[in-house]
């Protein structure tokens, strides 16, 4: 049984202050209870380590939220995998779409991070997702594909095994508008099918992970349909209440999902 995932996109915020109260709060009131679920924390770089000496002992993992295309040199402000191995990270975000959009990210140099990560032995979380115009342009599917495809133009489909694709719908993140079940599934369904056209097993082992605006109240709608099997939570994992409460309930709906079937 796939366990689900939950990753908590900090993007760029907190401090020490936050880091103090919110990890040892996570830790206390989240991390035996989880059976269901995994967790995962994407804090900003600098902060990757003082988090690990937390999460030593837990069942909580660490993601960096982005990583370099080089793995040392004269590459100034520059993070290689392999110190982001060196600390303990296990996942990687890569094309995300603030990154994409603010830091003229292309599927070419992100298909060359995400086989870097997976070569390193870390699990590359990608990000893809279309535009609100290719929305409305019916082009979801087209451009979903195409951020995939890129990665298999440069290497194969094993590159792909036991990775996360994680489908952001762009006008969904941060919006506070979700995309709706049904848009989800079409979306994961296909790109499933396309995967599983080169390779069956490779795509029953792809985690699909949904993130765009989920929060504790929307997502139980989210989990019925036993489509995804995980988050990638921004602005709800900001306040630490909520979001433990977000875990909890999350866990509690896929255990009961579980022992219905
Ligand atoms: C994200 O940025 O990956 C994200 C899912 O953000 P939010 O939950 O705020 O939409």
């Amino acid at each position: 049984m796939k366990k689900f995932l939950i990753i908590a996109n900090w993007k760029l915020n907190g401090n020490y202050k936050f880091i103090n109260k919110n990890i040892n709060l996570i830790k206390k009131k989240i991390d035996n209870l989880l059976n269901y679920c995994n967790l995962s924390i994407a804090p900003p770089f600098v902060y990757l380590s003082y988090i690990n000496n937390f999460l030593k002992n837990t069942s909580i993992s660490l993601t960096a939220q982005n990583v370099d295309i080089h793995i040392k040199g004269s590459f100034t402000g520059e993070i290689s995998i392999k110190m982001l191995k060196d600390i303990g990270v296990k996942y990687v975000i890569i094309g995300h779409s603030e990154r994409r959009l603010y830091h003229n990210e292309n599927n070419n140099s992100i298909s060359k991070k995400f086989i870097l990560i997976k070569n390193n032995g870390l699990i590359p979380i990608l990000c893809i997702g279309e535009t609100e115009k290719q929305k409305k342009q019916n082009e979801t599917e087209k451009i979903c594909i195409q951020q995939i495809d890129n990665i298999l133009e440069n290497s194969n489909i094993n590159i792909l095994n036991k990775t996360i694709i994680a489908y952001e719908p762009i006008w969904a993140i941060g919006s506070g508008k979700s995309a709706n079940m049904n848009e989800i599934q079409k979306v994961i369904l296909y790109i499933k099918k396309y995967i599983a056209s080169l390779n069956p097993q490779i795509a029953e082992n792809i985690y699909f992970v949904y993130g765009g605006s989920v929060n504790y109240s929307n997502l139980d709608i989210f989990l019925k349909k036993k489509i995804i099997n995980g988050f990638l939570v921004g602005k709800a994992s900001l306040t630490t209440e909520n979001f433990i409460s977000l875990v909890k309930k999350a866990e509690k709906i896929i255990s009961l999902l579980n022992n219905r079937s």
